[in-house]
């Protein structure tokens, strides 16, 4: 099984992944409250120490876990990467608008580091190397240029969405349902 399970807490929020591993020892410390999904992943493993026989646990891809995901994890940045921008803005330009699948595209800084602007989500966008080459260190105002879409955040559940590449489907239609209308990320 490569695939991970779905953490949920107790509200219902999606908190983290879980490697199989972790998984049956969450199961094992009884931390899981319940699992449901459309997929059973069964492990086997030696025998119980005590009964003897071959012990075996059953999990559903996605497990409520007992108790609630702390207020500042919730609210956590998902760290800045190249992949992570040029997902979230699908690997368009957001100057000329075209569509880069070579992934030569650069993260631009729409307020240049070296005119004051920070390297955050709000302040980068996914750039083709010709743009990038144009804009330099001008500001959009002295290019007479626009952005075709605007810069944001991604929210936690997106960052799930990032991090895992082998999603499930039932997983997969959870986490969907709590990203924003207006997010752009990939599936
Ligand atoms: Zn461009």
């Amino acid at each position: 099984m490569n695939g991970l399970f779905l953490a949920i807490d107790s509200t219902g929020f999606p908190s983290r992944w879980l490697s199989w591993q972790e998984a049956i020892t969450q199961e094992v410390l009884g931390k899981v409250s319940y699992g449901f999904g459309d997929h059973e992943f069964t492990f086997t493993g030696g025998s119980n120490r005590d009964t003897g026989l071959p012990s075996k646990v059953t999990l559903k891809s996605i497990l409520v876990l007992h108790g609630r995901t702390r207020g500042s994890y919730r609210n956590a940045t998902i760290s800045l990467s190249n992949e992570a921008l040029f997902r979230r803005d699908r690997y368009m330009c957001a100057y000329c608008g075209s569509v880069d699948s070579r992934h030569s595209l650069t993260r631009d800084h729409i307020v240049p580091l070296s005119r004051g602007g920070k390297d955050q989500w709000l302040n980068v966008c996914a750039c083709c190397p010709a743009c990038n080459a144009k804009k330099g260190a001008k500001l959009l105002d002295e290019l007479g240029w626009e952005l075709l879409y605007l810069p944001y955040k991604p929210n936690h559940q997106e960052g799930l969405l990032l991090q895992n590449r082998r999603i499930l489907g039932d997983q997969m239609e959870l986490l969907k349902a709590m990203i924003p209308k207006h997010s752009r990320f990939t599936m």
